[in-house]
C-alpha cells in the first residue's frame, strides 16, 4: 500500500510538472507569436433574427503555432493575461479588426472581446480611439464585448472606463450573460447596448423548461432595457426557431456559421437561412 501511495504521488507530480512545463513553454512561445505573425482573427456571423441577415460578426483570436498547431484561445488567453502579453495582443486585435472591417460593407459591424487586464488600464479608451482613427472605421461599427469577470467589482474605475468608451460612440455588449453573479447589478448601473446570453442556456432549449424560463425572462429584461438580445452557441434549427419565436434579436453559433477567416457568409445577407 505504501509503494502504491508513493507511486501515485510520483505520477501526480509528473503530471503536474509536465503541465507546468507545457505552460512555461507556451508562455515563452506566445511572447514571439505576434512578431512571427502566428496570430490571426476568425470572424463568426451574428444572424439578425428579424431580417434574416448578417450585419455583425465577432472577432475571435486564433494562434497557429508552428509545432503545436492551432492553440485554443481558452488555453492561451489566460497565459496572455498572466504574462501581460494580452495588452499588446489586445491592441493588435483591436487594430486588425477595425482595419479589416473597413473592407466590408458599411452596414456590417465588428465585435471585439476585451480582457479584464486590458480593462484595468486607464489607456483603454485612448487605444480604442486610436484604432478607430488609424483605420477610419466609424465608431458605431465597433462593439466591445465585456464579460462579468471583467466587471467583478463595482468600482469607479470600471464606470469611468465604460462611460469613456461609450463616449467614443462604440457599443458595449455584456458577454457570457448568466454565468457570473454581477450582471444584474451592472445592468442597473450602466446602459449596455447588448446582452449576450451564454451558450450553456441555449443548449438546454427543448430539454429543460427551467432553462427555457430563464432565457425567456432574460430576453424580456433585455428588451425592457432596450438592449439587443443575442443568444450564443446556437447549434440547431430548433434552437434558432425557438429563439426567434421568443423575440430574441440575434443568434450566433455553429448553426448560423462557424468562425472563419472570411468576415461572413454572403448567403446570409440574402436572408435565406432563417426562412
Ligand atoms: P466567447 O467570447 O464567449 O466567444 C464564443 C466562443 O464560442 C468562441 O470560442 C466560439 O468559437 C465558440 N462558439 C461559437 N458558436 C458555438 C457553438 O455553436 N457551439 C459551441 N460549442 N461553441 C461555439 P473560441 O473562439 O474558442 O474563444 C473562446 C473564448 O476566448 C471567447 O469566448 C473569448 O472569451 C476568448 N477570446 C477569443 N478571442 C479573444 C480576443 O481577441 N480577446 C480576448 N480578450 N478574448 C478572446
Ligand atoms: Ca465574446
Ligand atoms: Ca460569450
Ligand atoms: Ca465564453
Amino acid at each position: 500500500a505504501k509503494a502504491d501511495g508513493g507511486g501515485t504521488v510520483r505520477l501526480f507530480e509528473d503530471g503536474m510538472l509536465e503541465r507546468i512545463r507545457v505552460r512555461q513553454f507556451m508562455k515563452q512561445e506566445l511572447g514571439g507569436a505576434l512578431e512571427r505573425e502566428e496570430l490571426h482573427l476568425a470572424y463568426q456571423p451574428l444572424l439578425d433574427l428579424r431580417s434574416g441577415t448578417v450585419r455583425a460578426v465577432e472577432a475571435l483570436l486564433r494562434w497557429d503555432h508552428p509545432t503545436k498547431g492551432s492553440v485554443s484561445p481558452a488555453e492561451f488567453i489566460p497565459l496572455a493575461e498572466e504574462t501581460g502579453l494580452i495588452v499588446p495582443i489586445g491592441d493588435w486585435v483591436l487594430q486588425t479588426a477595425c482595419r479589416q472591417a473597413t473592407e466590408w460593407p458599411e452596414d456590417v459591424s465588428v465585435a471585439v472581446n476585451v480582457s479584464a487586464v486590458q480593462f484595468r488600464c486607464n489607456s483603454l479608451p485612448l487605444k480604442v480611439a486610436a484604432a478607430l482613427a488609424r483605420s477610419g472605421l466609424a465608431p458605431a461599427r465597433l462593439e466591445l464585448e465585456i464579460t462579468e469577470s471583467v466587471l467583478l467589482h463595482e468600482s469607479e474605475h470600471n464606470m469611468r472606463i465604460l462611460h469613456a468608451l461609450k463616449g467614443l460612440g462604440v457599443r458595449i455588449a455584456l458577454d457570457d450573460f448568466g454565468t457570473g453573479f454581477s450582471s444584474l447589478s451592472y445592468l442597473r448601473l450602466f446602459p449596455f447596448d447588448k446582452l449576450k446570453l451564454d451558450r450553456c442556456f441555449v443548449s438546454d432549449i427543448g430539454r429543460s423548461s427551467q432553462s427555457e424560463a430563464i432565457i425567456r425572462a432574460a430576453g424580456e429584461m433585455g428588451r425592457a432595457l432596450s438592449m439587443v438580445t443575442t443568444a450564443e452557441g446556437v447549434e440547431t434549427a430548433d434552437q434558432l426557431a425557438w429563439l426567434k419565436a421568443n423575440g430574441w434579436s440575434q443568434a450566433q453559433g455553429y448553426f448560423v456559421g462557424r468562425p472563419s477567416r472570411l468576415p461572413f457568409d454572403l448567403a446570409y445577407r440574402k436572408g435565406g437561412q432563417t426562412e
